[in-house]
């Protein structure tokens, strides 16, 4: 007998929510192709791991993981505060930045507030605006950047948040010091401003806006970082925001306790120490982000300058068939169609080694995809 469908016990607005589509994690991938070597330039992951201080940190801790984790985060929060130059009242930490997201939709948006989202960006946005039972209002990016002229526009005085991801993934663009400023000047004093810097280590354009700048004024501004990029946690779930201290302290009242686990914490703090694995990181990714830059281009491919740890790239075909050859091969990349750019690829920078690879995949591919289409002539 057929049972009837359960939806009638969901909340108002959830059943519309699709499930963020992740990138494919690399024992998956082994498991459906029965591949042995398998890649991941995915996730924006960093090439070179994680930091080896953060590993030992961690493996230390291991002894005394029956004892529950520090609410506070005070050690980790003494020490960002001191690296940031903010008081530790201004920090909250989160199982991810993700978490963050969802603190700040869980404190401020109610039933029908409009919140304003560019089109086509990471999608934790959309999805706690959705669950909250917010009203969302979509600005156009122009020439893959986010156009805050336009933002602008969309906002009006009942206007709740306004979603910033800068750099902004997946394309790498950044909104500027001299684009954000007026913005911020004019945006009513009721509207929240949330701008996620997950890759503010990774940019180097000098106009790039500091964030917590606007934090120290004073504005209605939320700042987003993570420990998953730079500093090679992803696994582990840590994050933070940085506000004004009154807008921390709604934040912590909607937060599980205990949401930042000992091993996250332990391992932040010592990744935050560690200069010498942040400074190999940035290196690697600038060589290689001009690597294949270089070689790209030289096949006539178009690359989306990016101020990030991944690049944007037309492939110039539907990027669907690409992705599966790809995975035959043992490479795991993004697909654009999630954004609604069928042509393009996110793909994360990875080791001299890994992006051979990719490059070789692709010129592969693409001949073959070519003989094909000269054969059915
Ligand atoms: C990766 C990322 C985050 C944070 O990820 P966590 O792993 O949850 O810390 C936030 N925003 C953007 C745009 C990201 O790409």
């Amino acid at each position: 007998m057929k049972q009837p469908s359960k939806q009638h016990l969901l909340r108002k607005g959830i059943a519309d929510i699709k499930p963020y589509i992740p990138g494919k994690p690399v024992q998956e991938v082994k498991r459906e192709l029965g591949l042995e070597d398998v890649i991941k330039l995915a996730s924006n992951e960093n090439p070179l791991g994680p930091s080896p201080l953060a590993l030992e940190a961690m493996k230390a801790a291991l002894q005394e993981i029956h004892l529950y984790p520090d609410a506070e985060c005070y050690e980790l929060r003494e020490a960002v505060a001191a690296s940031l130059h903010i008081s530790p009242h201004q920090l909250i930490f989160g199982n991810g930045g993700e978490e963050i997201i969802t603190l700040i939709g869980k404190a401020f948006i109610s039933e029908g507030d409009p919140c304003v989202i560019s089109r086509d960006v990471y999608d934790a946005y959309e999805s706690v605006v959705r669950i909250m039972g917010g009203q969302i209002t979509y600005s156009d990016l122009v020439d893959y950047r986010i156009n805050l002229e336009d933002m602008l526009e969309k906002i009006n005085e009942k206007t709740k948040i306004v979603f910033i991801c800068n750099p902004m993934n997946p394309t790498g663009t950044i909104v500027t010091r001299q684009e954000l400023e007026p913005f911020l000047e004019r945006i009513p004093q009721s509207t929240l401003v949330v701008l996620d810097e997950a890759y503010s280590h990774f940019v180097s354009d000098r106009n790039y806006p500091d964030g917590i700048d606007y934090v120290r004024q004073g504005k209605n501004v939320i700042v987003l970082r993570t420990f998953s990029k730079i500093y090679g946690l992803g696994g582990i779930r840590i994050g933070y925001g940085v506000a004004h201290p009154e807008l921390i302290q709604y934040l912590r009242q909607v937060k599980e306790p205990f949401n930042v686990n000992t091993l996250a914490q332990v391992g932040a703090l010592a990744a935050l120490r560690d200069d010498d694995h942040v400074n190999r990181t940035l290196n690697l990714v600038r060589t290689e982000k001009t690597f294949l830059y270089n070689e790209l281009s030289a096949m006539g491919i178009r690359v989306i300058p990016s101020e990030a740890n991944f690049i944007f790239i037309d492939v110039g075909m539907d990027a669907r068939s690409l992705f599966q050859e790809m995975l035959k091969r043992g490479i795991i990349i993004r697909l654009g169609d999630i954004w609604n750019l069928p042509n393009f690829v996110r793909l994360t920078i990875g080791t001299r080694e890994q992006n051979l690879r990719f490059i070789k995949a692709l010129k592969d591919i693409r001949d073959n995809l070519l003989r094909t289409a000269s054969n059915s002539l």
